[in-house]
């Protein structure tokens, strides 16, 4: 029986979802025996593969990059899952939203800042206007909320999608009870 396709997908977030995953601990290495991780900052591809059965997505959109990113990821993969808070609502990236994006790369990159001062023109991405929930670019399959949802939550997300069911994510908590 071939493997599912996984990958994992790190936007504007903090890494705190990643972290939760890895605390699924050692039922990754159950997870190991049916899954292909084809990509995610856990490994080392660069580029995202075509025909992924699941994405897992940390993060809001809040750069054009992340904008390109999702919704090339979006046409190569079967089921887009919205993995905590800062996918699904925008969360602590959107933060930025009532202030602007001048402002806050003002007060970031050149206000106090005593030895040259300036704002970047490499490297760091181009911001949007506005932090976006990732619904609002593609389509979403799955959501899964929290701050971060707990291994035992995304162990279950997994699980059922592996085994071909909708995930009924109707009374768990972030503490997976
Ligand atoms: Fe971090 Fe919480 Fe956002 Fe996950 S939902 S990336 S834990 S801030």
């Amino acid at each position: 029986m071939s493997k599912t396709r996984l990958a994992t997908v790190w936007l504007d977030g903090c890494s705190g979802c990643h972290m939760s995953f890895l605390d699924i601990d050692d039922r990754l290495l159950d997870l190991a025996g049916v899954i292909d991780l084809v990509y995610s900052p856990l490994v080392d591809f660069k580029e995202f593969p075509a025909e992924v059965d699941v994405t897992l997505v940390e993060g809001a959109i809040s750069s054009v990059e992340d904008l390109e990113k999702i919704k090339r990821i979006r046409k190569q993969t079967k089921l887009l899952v919205s993995l905590g808070d800062c996918a699904v609502t925008g969360n602590v990236p959107s933060l930025r939203n009532p202030v602007g994006v001048g402002p806050i790369l003002q007060r970031v990159y050149m206000d106090d800042i005593l030895l040259y001062p300036q704002l970047p023109s490499q490297v760091v991405p181009e911001l949007l206007p506005q932090v976006r929930p990732v619904h609002t670019a593609v389509k979403v399959d799955i959501y899964v909320p929290g701050c971060p949802p707990s291994a035992d939550t995304i162990f279950y997300v997994v699980a059922e999608l592996l085994a071909g069911r909708v995930p009924d994510l109707a009374h768990r908590t972030r503490f997976g009870v």
